[in-house]
């Protein structure tokens, strides 16, 4: 770890800029004021960098999700199959290999702030004012910090609603949940957004029985109403119930289960709950009200279309100005907000992020869907591609599947795609370079170009004839 330089910059303050938070804004963020040849520093209270994005976020939940997958896929093969009971091994056994990949990644990123000399100071930032940050630092000193413009990147936690006892050994959020040391049959989700449907196909993957708590009336429904479908139809299959339109009336919890009531009158009595709804944005230790910033909704705070707080040489970007809430688009907002700070007029804000969920199997997405594009009264068509008809889907055994285009009828403009099936998130990014190229967003694209064979992306081609040949 490398201590701060107080060394004043070539102007009154110690840096030209500080960013608050090492996770992928921060980190994004710090990179591009550095590349500019600007003084700056991150301040972050973990030892290791890479933010909750790293330690308790993506990579954790991704590993783990791979370890399930792999299992899922050892007990199909007679061969691999070697009869363990995966129930019977505690979830933190399991994170062994996401422990490792944490690892690996702490390590590349912490170079990539070495090789750009940006300064790491570990504390709890606070502002003292508009050019002034206190940092509790981790020795338990206090340091003062002056800077001519900031970034606060310091992203969300799991809300945490008073009512409900998470230091109970049976609740968890999706941070607690990391650390599960004992052996469960049955869990309780409760919300059923991305984290809590990702949570569940894990769970299932190991032969835990599943109620996933769904506050709304459809599973993710801002998704396409069939790819929403095929989820719950093969969360059902795999024995999860799903638990439609409820909200929770108390929890009861005790030494050996716990009891989750629901305003409904259910009441349901299970091993353990992990709560998966909502996350708070991190400003309440900021002391925002010293540089005159409030944040909005759950701790949210406002930007304009430069990633610019009401305060002029504030800065912000990441999960604490809410949309999309994604490390995806965090990397992107933080290198934007900085190049707006140091006046890069190539600088675009993020404004087209693609839905990557990483369920049992993948579901992305980019575009409309098609109860917006019927809505709109937009005159589509639609191309589908079964997995289970690909040469490459059959070769690695992917059963179930769809890729689904949507353009326009009389222009072939692709408006929408849509994927459901294991490498989703990968597959997308071929209908979106393509749908992003200027002049060159067309169905046709997919017809007239020679693609590698077998391949998953030859689910485009299909997809795209399917589709054409409803056109009349
Ligand atoms: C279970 C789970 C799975 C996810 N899966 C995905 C996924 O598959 N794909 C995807 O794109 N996104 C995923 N996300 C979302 C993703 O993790 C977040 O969008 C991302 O971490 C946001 O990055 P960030 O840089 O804004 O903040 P964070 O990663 O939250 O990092 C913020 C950092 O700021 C620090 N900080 C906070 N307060 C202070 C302070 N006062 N002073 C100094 N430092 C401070 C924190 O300690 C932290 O290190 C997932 C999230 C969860 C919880």
């Amino acid at each position: 770890m490398k201590r701060f330089n107080a060394k004043k910059n070539a102007h009154k303050y110690d840096y030209d800029a500080v960013v608050i938070g090492a996770g992928p804004a921060g980190e994004a963020a710090a990179m591009k004021i550095a590349k500019s040849g600007l003084k700056v520093a991150v301040i972050d209270p973990r030892k290791q960098v890479g933010g909750n994005c790293t330690h308790v976020g993506t990579i954790p939940s991704k590993a783990l999700r791979q370890s399930v997958f792999n299992i899922i896929s050892n007990r199909r093969d007679p061969i691999l199959n070697q009869g363990i009971d995966y129930h019977l091994i505690p979830l933190n056994k399991v994170l062994s290999k996401a422990r490792e990949v944490v690892r690996n990644q702490v390590e590349t990123h912490t170079r990539f702030y070495e090789r750009n000399q940006v300064d790491l100071i570990h504390g709890w930032a606070s502002f003292k004012d508009r050019h002034t940050i206190q940092v509790a630092l981790s020795d338990g000193a206090e340091q003062e910090v002056t800077f001519e413009k900031a970034i606060i990147a310091v992203g969300s936690r799991p809300y945490r609603p008073d009512f409900i006892d998470f230091d109970h050994p049976r609740v968890f959020d999706s941070d607690k949940i990391l650390q599960m040391d004992y052996i469960v049959q049955r869990i309780i989700i409760y919300g059923a957004g991305v984290i809590g449907c990702e949570y569940a196909s894990i769970f299932t993957g190991l032969g835990y029985k599943v109620d996933l708590i769904n506050t709304q009336g459809q599973l993710l429904s801002y998704l396409d109403a069939e790819i929403s479908d095929a989820l719950s139809h093969d969360f059902r299959q795999f024995g999860v119930l799903i638990r439609n339109n409820e909200e929770i009336d108390r929890l009861e919890t005790y030494d050996d289960c716990v009891i989750l009531y629901l305003k409904s009158g259910k009441r349901i009595k299970s091993d353990a709950l992990l709560w998966c709804n909502g996350r708070s944005a991190n400003t309440d230790s900021l002391n925002l009200g010293a540089i005159g910033l409030e944040p909005i909704r759950r701790g949210q705070l406002k930007v304009n279309e430069f990633y610019q707080t009401s305060v002029d040489n504030i800065y912000a970007a990441g999960d604490v100005i809410g949309w999309p809430s994604l490390a995806s688009a965090a990397y992107d907002q933080g290198r934007c907000a900085a190049a707006y700070m140091v006046g890069d007029e190539n600088a675009r804000p993020v404004q087209s992020v693609p839905t990557g969920i990483y369920t049992i199997p993948e579901i992305s997405s980019i575009g409309k869907t098609e109860q917006q594009l019927t809505e709109e009264k937009v005159p589509y068509e639609v191309g589908q591609a079964f997995f289970k008809h690909l040469a490459r889907a059959q070769i690695i055994g992917e059963r179930s599947g769809v890729l689904k285009i949507l353009f326009h009828r009389e222009t072939l403009e692709i408006l929408g795609i849509h994927c459901y099936g294991n490498h989703a998130s990968e597959i997308i990014h071929i209908g979106q370079a393509v749908m992003e190229s200027k002049g060159g967003n067309t169905l046709e694209y997919f017809i007239n170009t020679t693609f590698n064979y077998p391949t998953m992306a030859e689910a485009y081609r299909v997809a795209a004839l399917n589709g054409l040949n409803r056109v009349f």
